[in-house]
């Protein structure tokens, strides 16, 4: 439920709306706004009597979220939700680019591709260290020596660094390195999983599973969020259709969908979506028009030597140009993307100069 303070109630009214939330066992997430306080309680609803705290003082009205998740909804939180990741805003005005290799390969080649994305107009770099393949026979990954790669390559571009974490058991070891934690299609509802990168605090990236519906996505949102970690951000990757050409098929409804149910952002992810190179441009620039936050592109240098997902991968030239076209359909649409990180740190959005994430934890 969600209480609605009256404007003029104090401190004392407020915290006694808390402790009696509180000591029924629910948790509470209070959104100190410009001129009133919002509670948010999350819990079992049947523990705390409604009109009751209606009858508070200092409470204007106390309202049901009707959704089963709580914490992922507009009913909770009707503004976006904007978190600032390494200096990047995610979330704002501006859309957000991630790229990089499917897998590390090697250090030579991470900081090679790092620089080659990073100068085609990637804010974030992205590297799969763990990965999750269809057969135990493929390619790994390079494990905790591709996430010292990463590092390396964060503090050689400055670029934030996200990674696929698959084991809630190196989720303490991932967060050492990376900045954002991936959570894969495959574990979507690893609910295990969840609940360890919600203990965490530490931002991710929520995919959506080729099977999943936007109820099941945001309900494993819910997962981590009800920890507390707010700094959750989804990314729609493509889902299973009956059709062959294409690996998976992108759900450009997801957007729209998931913007109006929540107010978490929204990533797509087109290289995933297609599995094949010919067809990441439509599909980004689809999502960008669409109102995607940001995109997450495969970028190899050689992508028919590539360790993994070669097929879906762009050439540095291609993903270059790709983003220049990106930026005109995100200005028509009335946003932008930064030309690099840099510039995302020297227009004034970040830290104090753009609201960040108002929901917080008690
Ligand atoms: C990836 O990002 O390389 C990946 C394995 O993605 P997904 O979980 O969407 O298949
Ligand atoms: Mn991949």
């Amino acid at each position: 439920m969600i209480v609605v303070m009256k404007m003029k109630a104090s401190q004392k009214n407020i915290d006694a709306v808390i402790h009696r939330v509180e000591s029924a066992g629910c948790q509470v997430h209070p959104i100190v706004g410009v001129d009133r306080t919002v509670i948010g309680v999350i819990g079992d609803g049947r523990v705390v009597d409604r009109r009751q705290i209606g009858r508070m003082k200092g409470v204007e009205n106390v309202m049901p979220i009707t959704k089963p998740y709580k914490a992922a909804s507009r009913e909770f939180k009707p503004e976006d939700t904007v978190f600032s990741v390494g200096g990047v805003i995610i979330g704002g005005k501006d859309l957000v680019i991630m790229a990089g290799p499917c897998a590390v390969e090697g250090r030579t080649e991470l900081l090679e591709i790092a620089h080659a994305c990073k100068e085609g107009g990637a804010h974030i770099l992205r590297g799969g260290a763990y990965k999750p393949r269809t057969s135990p026979y493929s390619f790994q990954g390079l494990a905790e020596e591709g996430l010292r790669y990463l590092a390396e390559a964060r503090e050689e571009t400055g670029m934030p660094i996200i990674t696929e974490v698959m084991d809630p058991a190196l989720v303490p070891l991932v967060c050492e390195y990376v900045d954002i934690l991936q959570v894969g299609a495959r574990n979507m509802q690893n609910y295990t999983l969840l609940n360890a990168i919600g203990r965490s605090q530490h931002p991710v990236m929520l995919k959506r599973s080729m099977i999943g519906t936007t109820l099941e996505w945001l309900m494993c949102a819910e997962y981590i969020l009800s920890h507390g970690n707010n700094r959750v951000m989804l990314c729609e990757r493509g889902i299973r259709a009956n059709e062959t050409e294409t690996r998976n098929t992108f759900d450009v409804n997801a957007i729209p969908v998931t913007k109006q149910l929540s107010h978490l952002p929204i990533i797509a992810d087109p290289s995933h979506a297609t599995g094949r190179w010919e067809y990441v441009g439509a599909t980004a620039k689809a999502a960008v028009a669409a109102g995607a936050d940001g995109l997450m592109i495969e970028v190899h240098q050689q992508p028919d030597q590539a360790w993994s997902d070669g097929r879906q991968s762009l050439k540095p030239e291609r993903f270059k140009r790709l983003v220049g076209e990106l930026r005109l359909i995100a200005q028509a649409v009335g946003r932008d993307i930064p030309v690099d990180s840099l510039e995302v740190n020297q227009n004034g959005r970040t830290g104090i100069a753009t609201p960040i994430e108002v929901v917080t934890k008690r």
